[in-house]
């Protein structure tokens, strides 16, 4: 096997461009799983640990831009107050050696439905930014899970970073597994709330084919959350967006769950999270008031 090390982005581009077979590796906790079990025998290796630049976040034009290297220790402990929702996910992703190496741009590139990040990149409305020597394609992470841990990477293209505003509100993530570290989804849900737009990001993960918005939950809630002169939420409302989350979601029956099991727990994981990012806003509120 040929393992390529470029150190630069310009160089890594240039090696994917002749070797579109290479398989990128990161963080390798998903790759080095799957050449250990022998799942996947590549014939080249594109290391790119070695690239500082997509190991570096800044803030450009207010939008954050978070290099696909960054590991999730680190979104924690450097971005958990401008991206919560995001840093919420990666504290639940695996365990400390798993947060140390494990990257955004690898759960991205693995794409796999009970990806922790998803939910959150969904409700938040990020845009994965992805490279090749033809140019730089900017792709809203709604179109970018085509399916079953395929994405919307051509096999020249690296992904460089992901794209998102600093929270506009109170944002949650939560995740329903059999025990309380190191486990895979049974499913997730997050919330992200945009008040200034008086609009709400929703989404579920480990519940369809691929990690998904549920848009009539997002609508019916925009209609009944008063951002103004926000007032507690009343039980029905909270039941109503449960059921409509639930609704979005397509699960299968696996030996992490039945589908009925994954439609309930979601209903219950969107009453509760709604109920603390409503807190959360109706604190706020209180507090400027
Ligand atoms: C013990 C254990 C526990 C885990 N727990 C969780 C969990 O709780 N939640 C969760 O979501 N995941 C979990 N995972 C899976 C894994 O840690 C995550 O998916 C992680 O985000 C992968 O990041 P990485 O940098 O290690 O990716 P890698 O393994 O390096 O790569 C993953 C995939 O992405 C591709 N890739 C990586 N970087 C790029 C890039 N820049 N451009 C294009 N393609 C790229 C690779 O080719 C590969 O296909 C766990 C894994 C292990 C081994």
């Amino acid at each position: 096997m040929d393992f390529l090390c470029p150190t630069t982005f310009a160089e890594a581009l240039a090696i994917k461009a002749e070797r579109p077979d290479a398989v990128p590796i990161a963080g390798g906790t998903d790759v080095m799983v799957e050449l250990n079990f022998d799942h996947r025998r590549p014939a080249a290796l594109l290391d790119l640990t070695r690239i500082a630049d997509l190991r570096e976040w800044s803030t450009q034009d207010g939008v954050l831009r978070v290099g696909s290297g960054v590991p999730y220790a680190r979104i924690i402990e450097e971005l958990g107050e401008q991206l919560p929702g995001l840093a919420m996910a990666s504290r639940t992703v695996g365990s400390p050696q798993i947060r140390n190496r494990g990257t955004v741009g690898g759960n991205l590139g693995a794409a796999s439905p009970a990806g922790d990040t998803h939910p959150v990149l969904l409700a938040g409305d990020a845009v994965v930014e992805v490279a090749s020597l033809r140019g730089t394609r900017l792709i809203p992470a709604a179109d970018f899970y085509l399916g079953v841990k395929r994405n919307a990477l051509a096999p020249d293209e690296l992904i460089s970073a992901v794209r998102l505003a600093p929270a506009p509100g109170p944002q949650q993530f939560a995740k329903v597994g059999t025990r309380n570290a190191m486990v895979i989804a049974v499913c997730s849900f997050a919330i992200s709330l945009h008040p200034a737009e008086k609009r709400v990001g929703a989404a579920v993960g480990s519940a369809a084919p691929t990690p998904r918005h549920a848009p009539a939950a997002e609508e019916f809630l925009a209609g009944e959350l008063d951002f103004e002169s926000p007032k507690p939420l009343l039980d029905s409302v909270k039941r109503r967006f449960g059921e409509l989350v639930a609704e979005a979601a397509s699960p299968i029956n696996d030996v992490r769950g039945s589908a009925a099991y994954r439609k309930h727990a979601l209903a219950v994981l969107a009453r509760r999270t709604l109920g603390w990012a409503w807190q959360d806003y109706l604190g706020k509120e209180r507090q400027c008031a």
